[in-house]
């Protein structure tokens, strides 16, 4: 007898809601998303038939499915397609239909030509004789489904209320084989697909909703009851590593582990230390459980057949040997991955990226790969509730899943990379990271949503926490903030720390971190001298020094950009202690494009001067200090600095970023080293020779 209940998935229907057909639909699709262990991202599809008056006012009979690429937790009624059922239900006749048939015949179906594509499980929706369907992929039915002995548990289970389904990829055959075993079984309250969902259905939406929680609270007892007093995944083999040790573990390998999985651009890496990835990680049967394969074909295209398990004993093994293990882990997945593409290809099939895209690493956690941050999160999500699947499927005897045949038929399925399609064109800097000093300011913030608006992710770095922290908030969650002082060691070390758990790494340094003072050389303290040398010159060194090691360790190139001043050209008069600290960056740049050049890491100085808007230099004595020595008032000093310009116009922040997004991309300025770009509207003192 079960000593404790099992988790039950609550109705959340408001018994007041009312709406027509079409929002109820949209409202139970919402409701059923809500929930992740119901419905994955971008999975599952729902349907409801109505009577409604076409666009000649004929009375027609209209199924409302969803459209290929929405995700059923967001969809609002535009992400519906309607089709005419009557033109649909004559396919039932038909032998055999090809993707190709379908897909062309659907959308003659369609009441509207603009709507959505149908979802590619339209025709299980059209030949399922009820007017509400639910297809979904929760996690307790996943384990039924996914269970060596799956069709004797289902009947255990379910009784005759279910009809088991062996498996087969979706399309016509799959529709036809449901639409046949639903009539032959009048009773049945839903169909379990093998190896992939649940099919549910009523005659209201209300109704139809409830029937798909009845179907998976009944699951999920059944896999409580079976698998009680068992420890899932053949109980402990290791404990899990503490988290002071895991982080310096994973500081010093996802570097070397975003260098091998970026073959065709760079990845994002999410890093998933939660109690239930550490349950698994650390499982005796996780290792064999985990290579079976995916545990529902919608995942197949974000996560690949199988993740990459690297052993790890971090009693006997240190970072280096970790290191070493997952690079060749990564590069043995990669071969595999061609040689199963050669395998089973067609001649039209395209190699989609070999890299792995959940690396889970025994005793330490998960680490999930992306173009995007969005790829790397979603993959991360969909591998979650695979693990869910797995824990209750190994309760339940053995998980099983697709054949590498059938895995291939899904993962290269042309209607699957259509979803993939529909994702936004990639931008110039997706994938890359950028570490930004001094973000916080004027010019660090203009930089900072500059490359996060090509696609890349921000580290905003800044002494000044709070605005850091406010500035990435701005911009999301591709951003994070990093308090750093960059004249100290340890406080720099800490900031690439930071940026390696985050997001894996760093593509793009922008050393912008900054102050200036101002004074003839008589009333220059030390104090003074010292405060200017030590945020510049010796800031600049730390930052670019951690920069280069990091690159270096990744081996895929990267960007460093300072940024200098007009004054590390030309003699300023009155700010020596300023001027000579920025001359120090501008020749440390060069020295280190010189140094770094060989490994494709480029350093360029973008050179502004005069940049006032939204300046904290400009705030402070800076300005009275430099009307001083030019005899004019502080407030003159807009129109001063833009007289005495050649093309006669402000710098602005905005200008600066400009500049400094070219030399971070690799495709705009890959030939670019050791270069300096002034940006300060023409000054002919600092034009360089
Ligand atoms: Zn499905």
């Amino acid at each position: 007898m079960a000593t404790t209940s099992p988790p039950s998935v609550p109705n959340l229907w408001d018994p007041a809601w009312a709406g027509s057909e079409l929002a109820a639909l949209v409202y139970r699709s919402n409701l059923l998303a809500s929930d992740r262990s119901i419905v994955n991202f971008g999975g599952g599809n729902t349907s409801t038939t109505v009577i409604e008056p076409d666009h000649t006012g004929r009375s027609t009979n209209i199924l409302w499915v969803k459209g290929s690429g929405s995700d059923l937790a967001t969809i609002d009624a535009r992400g519906f397609t309607g089709l005419r059922l009557d033109e649909i239900l004559p396919l039932g006749t038909r032998e055999a239909m090809t993707d190709e048939e379908m897909v062309e015949y659907l959308a003659r179906c369609q009441i509207d030509p603009s709507m959505p594509r149908p979802s590619i499980e339209t025709l299980l929706h059209a030949f399922i004789p009820h007017a509400h369907v639910d297809h979904t992929h929760p996690d307790a039915v996943g384990a039924i489904v996914g269970a060596v002995d799956g069709e004797r548990l289902a009947e255990e289970c379910f009784g005759d209320e279910a009809v088991w389904i062996p498996y087969l990829r979706p399309g016509f055959a799959l529709s036809k084989l449901v639409a046949e075993a639903v009539a032959a079984n009048p009773g049945a309250k839903l169909v379990l697909l093998a190896k992939h969902g649940l099919v549910t259905w009523g005659a209201s939406a209300q109704e139809s909703y409830a029937e798909t929680l009845d179907a998976i609270n009944r699951a999920a007892t059944f896999v409580e009851e079976r698998s009680e007093g068992r420890p899932a995944f053949g109980g402990t083999v290791r404990a899990a590593v503490p988290e002071e040790q895991r982080a310096a573990l994973l500081a010093q390998v996802l570097p070397a582990l975003r260098g091998a999985v970026s073959v065709d651009g760079p990845r994002i890496l999410q890093v998933d230390v939660s109690p239930a990835v550490l349950e698994f990680v650390c499982g005796r049967e996780s290792a064999a459980t985990s290579q079976i394969g995916a545990a529902c074909p919608d995942h197949l295209v974000r996560t690949k057949r199988r993740p990459v398990w690297v052993e790890f004993d971090s009693e006997r093994e240190d970072a280096a040997v970790l290191r070493r293990r997952v690079v060749e882990a990564v590069a043995a997945f990669q071969e595999r991955e061609r040689a199963y593409f050669e395998a089973y290809r067609s001649s039209e099939d395209v190699l989609s990226d070999p890299s792995p895209r959940i690396v889970l690493i025994e005793g330490v956690g998960l680490v999930s790969v992306g173009r995007t941050l969005t790829a790397a999160r979603l993959a991360r999500d969909l591998y979650l509730r695979a693990i869910e699947v797995m824990r209750g499927a190994s309760a339940l005897g053995g998980f099983v899943s697709l054949s590498d045949e059938e895995s291939f038929a899904v993962e290269y399925w042309p209607l699957e990379l259509y979803k993939l399609t529909l994702a936004p064109p990639a931008r110039e800097l997706q994938g890359m990271v950028a570490l930004i000093t001094g973000a916080a300011g004027g010019i660090g913030s203009a930089i900072a949503r500059a490359i996060a608006g090509e696609g890349g992710c921000i580290v905003a770095s800044d002494i000044a926490a709070e605005r850091a922290g406010a500035l990435a908030a701005e911009l999301g969650e591709v951003a994070r903030a990093v308090e750093t002082d960059v004249s100290s060691e340890a406080s720099v070390i800490a900031a690439f720390r930071a940026a390696v758990l985050v997001y894996g790494g760093v593509d793009v340094v922008v050393s912008n971190a900054g102050i200036a003072s101002s004074a003839p050389i008589e009333e220059t303290t030390l104090d003074e001298w010292e405060r200017n040398h030590s945020i510049l010159a010796r800031g600049y060194f730390l930052v670019a020094r951690e920069a280069a090691r990091l690159l270096r360790d990744q081996g895929m190139g990267g960007s460093i950009v300072f940024i200098g001043s007009k004054n590390a050209l030309a003699a300023g008069k009155g700010a020596s202690a300023y001027s000579s600290a920025k001359a120090a960056e501008l020749h440390l740049a060069r020295c280190l494009a010189e140094e770094l050049g060989g490994e494709g890491i480029r350093v360029n100085t973008v050179n502004p001067d005069a940049v006032l808007e939204g300046s904290g230099i400009w705030d402070s004595s800076w300005r009275e200090e430099r009307a001083r020595s030019y005899g004019i008032a502080p407030d003159e000093l807009e129109e001063f600095y833009r007289a005495r310009t050649t093309l006669r116009r402000n710098v602005v922040p905005a200008d600066v970023a400009e500049a400094v997004l070219f030399f971070a991309s690799p495709q705009r300025a890959v030939k670019s080293t050791g270069n300096v770009l002034n940006v300060d509207a023409g000054v002919a003192i600092a034009y360089p020779r």
